[in-house]
């Protein structure tokens, strides 16, 4: 299949270097009137990162520590992938770019959406910055949405089914959250037949655990 012509055509030029555009987006207020806990953009992202983890936006353990996927949900995130705390953690192979960069607070069902200022302003322009990515892990429905766009199926089971569609470029993945378990237990196939298409992925781009290719 065609990588989805969405993603090609919103990656505008780069009107400066990473590590600036990264102090502006550290130093955003765009929407912290709607912020409970204010802002506090969590994101890692270095110039020849290869693999790239796209998530919804950080939860409050998140906020509170500034270190992306630093919860229950990286836990099995990391696990999933095959990953130490030292490679997911090391931005010149990872980056890790959620949807919304800051905490959006709770609603009646868990966390809030990401806010939707956040990547009108920033996120294709920090893609720009990322030009070795190989392979980019679209984890939950925000992430799917924007990356996949029509090329998205009804359910998101059937958008992680359909994974092979997407490949090389994308991979998307059901949110690792301990909320999810219920899903996780309904879909056995995705930990049985999915997983280990996942972590043969990453290797392929990483290098084997230890390893790491330059
Ligand atoms: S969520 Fe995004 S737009 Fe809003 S303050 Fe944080 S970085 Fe800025």
């Amino acid at each position: 299949m065609e990588p989805p012509a969405r993603f090609e055509a919103r990656t505008p030029p780069r009107s400066r270097d990473l590590s600036g555009l990264l102090d502006a987006i550290r130093a955003c207020h765009a929407c912290a009137a709607h912020l409970p806990l204010g802002p506090r953009p969590v994101v890692q992202a270095g110039a020849d990162a290869r693999l790239l983890i796209v998530g919804q936006a950080p939860g409050a353990k998140v906020h509170a520590s500034g270190v992306p996927w630093d919860d229950a949900s990286g836990a099995r995130l990391r696990e999933w992938l095959g990953l130490g705390a030292a490679t997911f953690y090391d931005p010149s192979q990872v980056a890790i770019v959620p949807m919304g960069f800051c905490y959006p607070g709770r609603g009646g069902g868990g966390d809030l959406p990401p806010r939707p200022e956040c990547a009108p302003l920033w996120f294709d322009a920090l893609l720009a910055h990322l030009p070795r990515i190989e392979l980019t892990l679209l984890v939950g429905q925000y992430a799917q949405r924007h990356f996949l766009g029509a090329a998205r199926k009804a359910r998101l089971a059937d958008t992680v089914a359909a994974h092979a569609e997407y490949a090389p470029r994308f991979f998307p993945l059901p949110h690792p959250s301990p909320r999810n378990t219920a899903w996780r237990q309904r879909h056995p196939w995705f930990e049985r037949d999915v997983l280990p298409l996942l972590r043969e992925r990453v290797q392929a781009v990483l290098g084997p655990p230890g390893g790491g290719r330059t």
